[in-house]
């Protein structure tokens, strides 16, 4: 957009906590880069806060007033109450903006995902613009652009397809086996809050479980090797 001197008002950041540190690094850079200053919005109370500290107390029924549990636990599927509170905050920053357009980075092959599918998305979509997908850019490209203008996240990208909260209980599989083999200090904080979480990190399974299952195949595959 800068390239093609499109009028910018701010360009705007959600900072879960959770972010793989070479990613402010990539912030800091592209500040100096551009000179623009990234505007960093923050939950009102820290995602662990929610996770493992929030108290939830029932406004009716049997149990009304009284302490039901403890911290929301990972986000699961029915229950992403992670990115309702980035979009609670995009949506205050917005509102301040008289006119505004939110331009927003998905990219020309992830057009499943600006389709527009409930009202509630209908209303958070109308002010909002996909250049990536009006210029037909798709993500491989997107990324490529990035690494021809020297922006390389001291090597995420070449250990994962896309990068989200390194401990988003969302990851596959192989991102998670990823993230274990190349990260083990951000693995061990992961099995930490894993520990520490009222509910389990993916539907009964425990990153302990993960991590045993991972260790399981290495061996098969030293086996294998020999
Ligand atoms: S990447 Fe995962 S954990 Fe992070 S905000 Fe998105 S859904 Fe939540």
């Amino acid at each position: 957009m800068l390239e093609r001197k499109e009028p910018i008002h701010s360009v705007v950041f959600f900072d879960t906590d959770w972010e793989f540190p070479e990613m402010y690094d990539h912030l800091d850079l592209l500040e100096k880069n551009t000179s623009i200053k990234i505007i960093r919005l923050h939950p009102k109370r820290s995602f662990n806060h929610w996770m493992f500290d929030r108290k939830v107390i029932p406004i009716k029924g049997p149990l009304k007033g009284k302490i039901r549990f403890v911290g929301l636990g990972w986000p699961r599927a029915g229950f992403r109450w992670c990115t309702g509170k980035k979009f609670d905050e995009f949506k205050k920053y917005t509102n301040k903006v008289k006119d505004h357009t939110m331009c927003i980075g998905l990219a020309a092959d992830e057009q499943a995902r600006v389709k527009v599918k409930t009202k509630t998305q209908a209303e958070r979509n109308k002010n909002s613009r996909y250049p990536l997908v009006e210029w037909g850019i798709t993500e491989k490209e997107a990324l490529q652009y990035c690494i021809d203008r020297g922006y390389n996240w001291d090597g995420l990208y070449n250990v994962f397809d896309r990068v989200s909260c390194f401990c988003c209980p969302f990851k596959r599989k192989a991102e998670l086996k990823a993230l274990y083999r190349h990260y083990p200090d951000l693995w061990g904080k992961l099995r930490e809050m894993d520990a520490k979480s009222r509910t389990t990190f993916k539907y009964g399974t425990t990153i302990e479980d993960i991590e045993r299952g991972f260790a399981e195949e290495d061996q098969q595959m030293e086996l294998f090797a020999i």
